[in-house]
């Protein structure tokens, strides 16, 4: 048995090294099966990879060659742009240069035509109109000025704009209609940026008829808060309503049109001129003088009438007429006068003036008897003035308050002075009360009675106008009292400028086309060459 078990053991043990053996065999030819199928699917990869590679880079190099192109043609292209520029900068700055000759052009014939239209004016007798429409104010919001509920609005809205310096643009909405543009043509044209110098510059020229010999009334036409009294007299202080000088830039006509004739004056011979001041209120069909002093010299609104003298002229007899010396002489005196200037302030605009302001600055001129004999244009008119003339000085001068720095003649001068005539000549400026309509203004009572007055007179002034313009044989002047007071200069015997104040918010549309229409029919009344007063001719003048 243990024999047997031995014997067995060690077939065991070889049975089992054989078959150690046998496996090692097996798995060493497998490893170099498997090596060899490796290799050869590395090979593969390789083969692939290499072949991937190369048509990538013959991808890219057909791409780059691709991107080249379109680079090189960009680069053209932006060559060739950049010559098409360079002619349109060329082509620019030609267009650029004739557009400025052209523009140039444009100005000059533009002076010419006005030139011609200013003759043409002064030969027909027209009427100069200018409009100057206002910025929009903070208080063409503020809720409560208003004029009617059904029209307020919380908000402005600007519907009249200036096109150009001669044109005035106006849209016409209503709600649910579509919105109408309607255009107005006047001799100038103020934008709501055009300052105060601005509208003098275009003034200035009619001071220089002034001293030339012509009257020249100028006035300012437009509803409560449309830039009258801004226009007139320049920026009102709160307090006493009189207008402030603090700021020369702010000033209005009146005081430059003071000072500019106070400037031609100082150009002129020594001793020739004087000038003198009236201040008047037109107020419930009432003329009041602002200037009249009371017996403890206190200034106080006087009633006067106006009556229409045996020549034909109208005068306001008893008026106070100051003489000044000189701009701010006549700013203190008119400053005075507006201390004064009744008011009842509307719903429209809280300072509103209720009245009619006419400031006169009349000119004498001394001309001694030589000149006057001989140098008249025409021997006729020579021979009228001749009679028509006054040789008395007013009492003022003979009182001899005037100081000697001025370079109006001394009373005692003057009556030295044998053979002296004068002339007078006369600048009317006039800031007329508000032309909004009644119903409008939520005015009742005394103030209701006001807004008809006004009313009344500004369609008496219009009716003036239109009776002059159709040439009628009755001009109904006798009317209203502003009428009366303004019938000279209104008539035909002055230089006359209306100027058209306009607000441009939406919601004053009614009153701006009023003041529009009013300046469009001025605008066509001929009365014929305003008469020159009788100067003797400039080359005799010492
Ligand atoms: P009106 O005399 O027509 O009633 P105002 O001259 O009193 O009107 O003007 C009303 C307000 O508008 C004032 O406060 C005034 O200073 C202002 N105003 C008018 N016109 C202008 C303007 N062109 N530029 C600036 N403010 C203006
Ligand atoms: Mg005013």
């Amino acid at each position: 048995y243990q024999g047997f078990a031995r014997r067995s053991t060690n077939e065991v043990l070889q049975l089992y090294s054989a078959h150690g053996q046998q496996q090692k065999l097996q798995r060493s030819s497998v490893v170099t099966q498997l090596r060899g199928s490796i290799k050869k699917r590395l090979k593969q990869d390789l083969k692939s990879l290499r072949s991937f590679a190369l048509e990538l880079s013959k991808d890219f190099q057909r791409q780059s060659k691709t991107y080249l192109y379109q680079v090189l043609t960009a680069v053209q292209e932006i060559q060739l742009q950049n010559e098409a520029m360079q002619m349109f900068q060329i082509k620019a700055f030609d267009l650029e240069q004739s557009l400025q000759e052209v523009t140039e052009r444009y100005e000059k014939e533009k002076q010419k035509r006005r030139a011609l239209h200013n003759s043409l004016v002064e030969l027909r007798g027209n009427i100069r109109v200018h409009c100057r429409i206002r910025p929009l104010l903070p208080f063409d919001t503020a809720p409560g000025h208003s004029i009617s509920q059904d029209r307020q609005r919380n908000f402005s809205e600007k519907v009249a704009y200036a096109v150009d310096d001669e044109t005035v643009l106006v849209k016409c909405s209503r709600p649910g209609h579509a919105s109408i543009n309607k255009t107005f043509q006047f001799e100038r044209v103020y934008n709501a940026s055009e300052s105060q110098d601005t509208v003098f510059a275009d003034v200035a020229p009619l001071l220089t008829s002034l001293l030339d010999g012509y009257n020249v009334c100028i006035m300012a036409y437009g509803q409560t808060g449309s830039g009258k009294t801004y226009t007139m007299l320049g920026p009102q202080l709160e307090e006493n309503f009189t207008f402030s000088l603090e700021d020369e830039s702010e000033l209005g006509i009146i005081p430059r049109a003071a000072q500019e004739v106070f400037r031609l004056i100082s150009e002129k011979p020594p001793g020739s001129y004087w000038v003198e001041v009236s201040v008047v209120e037109v107020y419930n069909n009432e003329i009041f003088d602002l200037l009249a002093k009371d017996s403890c010299g206190k200034v106080f609104g006087v009633k006067r009438d106006v009556v229409t003298t045996r020549e034909g002229k109208n005068d306001v007899p008893l008026l106070t007429h100051e003489t000044v010396q000189n701009a701010s002489e006549f700013l203190h005196l008119v400053n005075k006068g507006l201390q004064l200037r009744v008011r009842h302030p509307t719903l429209v605009h809280a300072h509103s003036s209720r009245s009619h302001l006419v400031v006169t600055l009349t000119i004498t001129t001394i001309i001694s008897e030589d000149n006057f004999g001989t140098s008249w244009e025409d021997e006729q008119t020579s021979q009228r003035l001749n009679k028509e003339v006054s040789c008395t000085f007013p009492q003022k001068m003979r009182d001899n308050k005037s100081t000697s720095s001025s370079r109006a003649s001394s009373p005692a001068q003057l009556e030295a002075t044998e053979k002296l005539k004068q002339v007078k000549t006369r600048l009317q400026l006039v800031d007329l009360a508000g032309s909004e309509c009644v119903g409008m203004s939520g005015v009742t009572g005394a103030a209701l009675r006001e807004t008809s007055f006004i009313n009344r007179s500004l369609s008496a002034l219009a009716d003036v106008l239109g009776a002059i313009a159709e040439q009628r044989s009755h001009v109904p002047y006798r009317n209203s009292k502003l009428t009366r007071l303004l019938q000279d200069s209104v008539g035909g015997d002055a230089k006359l400028l209306v100027m058209l104040c306009i607000s441009p918010d939406q919601k004053y549309l009614t009153e701006s086309m009023q003041s529009l229409g009013f300046g469009t029919r001025a605008r066509q009344v001929q009365r014929g060459q305003v008469k020159k007063k009788n100067f003797p001719v400039p080359s005799k003048a010492k």
